[in-house]
């Protein structure tokens, strides 16, 4: 390039120099011949004038006779030129015959002027004047030599001393950019340069790599033509993207940046610097700084992970801990520390040797790791002592299922160089706040509730609080017990009348099932629903409801009671596990009950969980007869949209908003709303927990459909509730 336009250059100043010189070189001597020629012809007028009117003195003196007045004549035609050139005179007659002439040799070629002489308007004679041009074209010569001389001179400071500049100059530019090619080619550092595309609002839309060195092309390990032309966007990743108002800078004002990226698809890592070369580009530098980045990591991992298993050490327990403490307190949520200690680990280390021990470590850490969710942090403060903190804890209880899954996924043989190991964990749990406000309390009680583990005989679990490890008993037993009250046959179900607000008489009986303990007898509803949710045995136990509900309304249909509605509750678990239409479907065929006097009652959450997945299907129900209601309407912290697109018979209004009508205004509002928005969309209304008369009139008077509480009735044995029916 550099080479091509300094032969260009060389190009013009050649021409330019030989333009100048031949100028001078020719123009000085023609134009000194052309004016010497003039001033040449000039005086040979003169001269002529001059000696034509001597001549003529002679004529008119003797008219007759001048043309023999020969010495007068040659006297005259002798005569120097006024300046005193030599010159040839002739003096013709009217016929050209040579009358006189001087003596004067001149040197050829000449040149010559004639004149007429008259005489009384008649041409009488000629005067001939010539003069040699010799001397003329001696000094046209020399003038010549003298410019050519001139010219050349001209030529070499045209011509040679530019070039030899440009020269120096092209030269030292190629010299420089040699030098700068062969560093961009050869550097270790990867360099692009991008075309910038601006849009309207002049931000950039796009980058495209128009340049590229080797290194740059070898950070993705192919060459030029996979760099070259490719959005920079896509090759070099979304940190890019990241800094584009930045770079938007670099082009408008020329600053540099520089940031770090991660090459997309690889854990190389790239310092990069940003500037613009020229308008609308922009270069970028990368410099690999993947060993730097990974020995930081490395250091970092030392820091903060432990080396043996690579689970967090104590360092980093505690920063995840503490992060865990001011989410909870923010989130108002729970948090539990979990300490667990491998039971008689120092027997396996005694006996079997240190390294057996560290690889039992090893494997305990990945299968305790299992059971721990990537929001929560399993860490080993050491020895055999690990400790976990579980975060946004619901229920206190879902602690004891991880302690729980920890001690169990301990269970199971460890084969270790060739030894079958058994070894087994006690777990001590602390409580975030009860049992402790800060990272240091929680984990000294948590150890602290280990050591009961330990000395009540090891492989189990213990809380810090006394109240909890009784609560968490009291669970566990009741959970066991729940496994059996199905085959025991220790649930039934009650029925609680629905009125209508109107007439006061039933148009329908809530289904509610009850649990008889064996030993502690009626435990209610609220008390193990959700854990026969949790435990799945919500799917057998709804079953048995709906199945024992059909049967009761068949037998009494034909036993001639009237037809009322007959509400089953249902938990999403059943949506959303079984083909609940279909399981519907099949106990109504075996039962024989009508559809029309089943009615369903879901939950507004589990509308909203299951919106688009089975809830259609349930909705299909409504074909064969069955009412669909929602149940705790108001409590489901969910947006009312579902309101107006599914088709529901029924809402029940939360008993929350019924107990305080009479006292409370915005319960009342709550109340007179729902009232009102169910009348508008045609959806009929239920109100639970009516008590009292004053709660019925304010119903009554806002129109509500129908009515179900302990003022009129409680929950009733199916006997009685018989009886009921039987009596209105
Ligand atoms: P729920 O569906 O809201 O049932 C109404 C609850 O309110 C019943 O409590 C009933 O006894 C109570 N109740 C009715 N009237 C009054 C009143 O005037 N005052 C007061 N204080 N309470 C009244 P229960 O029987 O303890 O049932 C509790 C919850 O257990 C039910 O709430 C329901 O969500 C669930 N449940 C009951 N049976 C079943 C079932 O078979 N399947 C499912 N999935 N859940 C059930
Ligand atoms: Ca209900
Ligand atoms: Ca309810």
């Amino acid at each position: 390039m550099i080479r091509q336009s300094s032969n260009s250059m060389q190009r013009i100043t050649l021409a330019l120099a030989w333009g100048i010189s031949l100028l001078i070189a020719l123009l000085a001597p023609s134009t000194f011949f052309l004016v010497s020629y003039q001033s040449l012809q000039n005086s040979l007028k003169s001269q002529t004038e001059l000696t034509v009117y001597a001549v003529n003195d002679i004529i008119v003196s003797n008219p007759k006779m001048w043309r023999f007045a020969e010495i007068r004549l040659s006297e005259l035609l002798e005569r120097p030129a006024f300046d005193r050139v030599p010159q040839a005179v002739k003096l013709l007659d009217d016929t050209g015959e040579e009358v006189a002439k001087n003596r004067t040799p001149l040197a050829t070629p000449r040149i010559s002027h004639i004149h007429e002489i008259h005489d009384a308007g008649t041409v009488v004679g000629r005067v001939v004047v010539a003069r040699s041009l010799r001397p003329l074209l001696k000094n046209t010569a020399l003038v010549a030599l003298g410019s050519i001389l001139c010219g050349a001179l001209l030529f070499y400071f045209f011509r040679k001393l530019p070039i030899e500049a440009i020269n120096t100059a092209f030269k030292t530019l190629e010299d420089s950019e040699n030098k700068y090619r062969s560093l961009y080619e050869t550097m270790k550092e990867g360099m692009a340069l991008h075309q910038v595309v601006l849009d309207g609002d002049g931000k950039i839309s796009s980058l495209t790599v128009i340049n590229a060195n080797p290194s740059c092309a070898a950070m993705f390990d192919g060459d030029l033509d996979s760099v070259i032309g490719k959005d920079s966007f896509e090759l070099f990743g979304d940190t890019f993207r990241e800094f584009l108002l930045e770079m938007r800078a670099v082009v408008e004002h020329g600053d540099a940046i520089s940031f770090e990226i991660c090459l997309p698809g690889t854990d190389y890592y790239y310092n990069v610097q940003t500037f613009s070369p020229d308008t609308g580009l922009i270069a970028t530098l990368f410099e690999d700084i993947t060993e730097t980045r990974k020995s930081e990591q490395q250091i970092q991992k030392m820091a903060y992970f432990d080396t043996l298993t690579g689970l967090p050490n104590r360092a980093l327990f505690y920063d995840r801990i503490n992060q865990g403490i001011a989410l909870a307190s923010r989130d108002k949520s729970g948090l539990a520390v979990l300490f667990l200690d491998l039971d008689r680990f120092k027997n396996i280390n005694d006996t079997l040797g240190h390294s057996v021990g560290d690889q039992l470590l090893i494997e305990v850490a990945e299968r305790l790791n299992r059971h721990i969710r990537t929001s929560d942090t399993l860490a080993r403060l050491g020895g055999d002592e690990f400790v976990a903190v579980i975060n946004q804890l619901s229920d206190q209880f879902n602690a004891t299922i991880v302690a729980r899954n920890l001690i169990e996924s301990l269970h199971a043989s460890f084969s270790i160089m060739g030894k079958e190991l058994h070894i087994t964990g006690s777990i001590g749990i602390a409580l975030f706040p009860d049992d402790g406000n800060d990272a240091e309390t929680l984990v000294k009680h948590a150890d602290m509730a280990m050591y009961t583990s330990k000395e009540t005989g090891r492989n189990a679990f213990n809380f810090f609080s006394p109240i909890m490890n009784q609560k968490a008993l009291m669970r566990m037993e009741i959970e066991t017990a729940l496994r059996l009250a199905m085959e025991r046959k220790e649930f039934f179900i009650e029925l609680q009348p629905i009125m209508c607000a109107d007439s006061l008489t039933i148009t329908a009986a809530e289904a509610l099932v009850r649990w008889n303990h064996p030993t502690r007898g009626r435990i209610p509803p609220n008390d193990f629903i959700p854990l026969a949710e949790e435990m799945g045995l919500i799917l057998p136990l709804g079953e048995w409801v709906l199945r024992t509900v059909c049967t009761m309304v068949k037998s009494w249909s034909d036993a001639g009671l009237p037809a009322i509605r007959y509400c089953v509750n249902v938990s999403s678990l059943q949506i959303e596990q079984q083909n609940f239409p279909e399981l519907v479907h099949t106990i109504l065929k075996e039962s024989g009950a009508n559809p029309a006097q089943l009615e369903i009652e879901l939950t507004e959450s589990c509308l909203v969980t299951n919106f688009g997945g089975s809830i259609p299907d349930i909705f299909g129900m409504r074909a064969w007869g069955i009412a669909i209601s929602i149940d705790d309407f108001g409590t489901g912290y969910s947006s009312l949209g579902y309101i107006k697109t599914l088709p529901i018979d029924h809402i029940k209004i939360d008993r929350s908003f019924v107990s305080d009508i009479s006292t409370n205004f915005q319960d009342q509002a709550i109340v007179e709303a729902i009232i009102a928005m169910s009348q508008k969309l045609g959806i009929k209304n239920i109100a639970e927990g009516v008590e009292t008369s004053e709660q019925l009139e304010f119903l009554q008077e806002q129109g509500c459909d129908e009515i179900q509480g302990y003022y009129f009735h409680k929950p009733l044995s199916l006997e009685a509730f018989e009886t009921l029916l039987r009596s209105q």
